[in-house]
């Protein structure tokens, strides 16, 4: 049977990746570039997860009530999009209950049910953080990156299927845990780990090769496919940046929102918390 996957769209400011320095030009685009990927899944009708950060929920209520109304689900990407590592426990806390605060204004009382780490924070080093989400009602969490490819994340031996996430230990599985985690899916070949579901990935492998990858992981499980609107939208600024932090923000952006809609019509994907069961 054809499996279904998990559509994540992290709705995010072009400026907000950490690549980028913690620069917040005045200029904000992020409207015009969720409309686009908002059209296209009209067009699939498709339902995703759409985590949003919450100062961009703050500067763009009609934003969050149009991703609500067209039947998304509404998870959350922080406040500030700080990584973890950059925050404490009592400051994530804060974090939680200013994006809860903003989406209650917008959208009354409303589940919010997942969470995704800005830059795939959490590790053991962050691993209090799940505790600060039990709290607050989140019955999974969509952070772990189980490669460990980049000095920024990664969490080397964590598992690559839905599993209910240890509390001492993120990469092992807990049967008592309340928190789902859905872990990024790498393509594995013999003892290679690759990811290629989503962000840089997505945009700097060929076509050909994200559909044979990804048809190869649905043989035995679904993938999470991750999205940010500026990686599909043209007008996304170009900051003058280091050669390799140019090529991970920039490269293949012109062609990005095409592959999604190869994507899209080569595969089926629904809302993480529909896959995850818990809804
Ligand atoms: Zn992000």
């Amino acid at each position: 049977m054809e499996k279904i996957n998990a559509l994540a769209i992290d709705t995010e400011e072009w400026f907000h990746s950490e690549l980028l320095g913690g620069q917040r030009p005045p200029f904000f685009q992020v409207p015009e570039a969720t409309q686009q990927v908002l059209n296209l899944l009209d067009r699939y009708q498709t339902k995703g997860t759409f985590f949003i950060v919450g100062e961009v929920a703050e500067r763009h209520p009609e934003l969050v009530r149009l991703i609500f109304e067209k039947g998304h689900e509404i998870g959350c990407h922080g406040f500030s999009h700080h990584p973890l590592w950059k925050l404490s426990e009592a400051l994530f806390r804060e974090e939680l209950k200013r994006f809860h605060s903003v989406i209650e204004g917008i959208l009354g009382k409303i589940p919010i049910r997942g969470f995704r780490a800005p830059s795939f924070s959490l590790d053991n080093r962050t691993k209090w953080a799940l505790g600060v989400l039990i709290e607050y009602g989140y019955q999974y969490d969509a952070s772990i990156f189980p490669v460990k490819l980049n000095p920024l994340y990664g969490v080397r031996g964590a598992p690559t299927q839905p599993y209910h996430i240890s509390l001492e230990d993120v990469r092992k599985e807990d049967p008592c845990s309340p928190l789902m985690e859905f872990p990024l899916c790498p393509l594995k070949i013999g003892r290679l780990k690759i990811p290629i579901s989503g962000g840089f990935y997505l945009r700097a492998l060929p076509l050909p090769f994200l559909l044979w990858g990804l048809r190869r992981i649905n043989r035995k499980q679904p993938f999470l496919l991750y999205f940010h609107p500026w990686e599909g939208y043209a007008e996304t600024p170009r900051l003058k940046l280091s050669f390799t932090n140019r090529l991970i923000s920039y490269y293949g952006i012109h062609s990005a929102l095409k592959k999604l809609e190869s994507l899209l019509n080569h595969f089926k994907f629904a809302r993480v918390d529909q896959i995850l069961g818990l809804r």
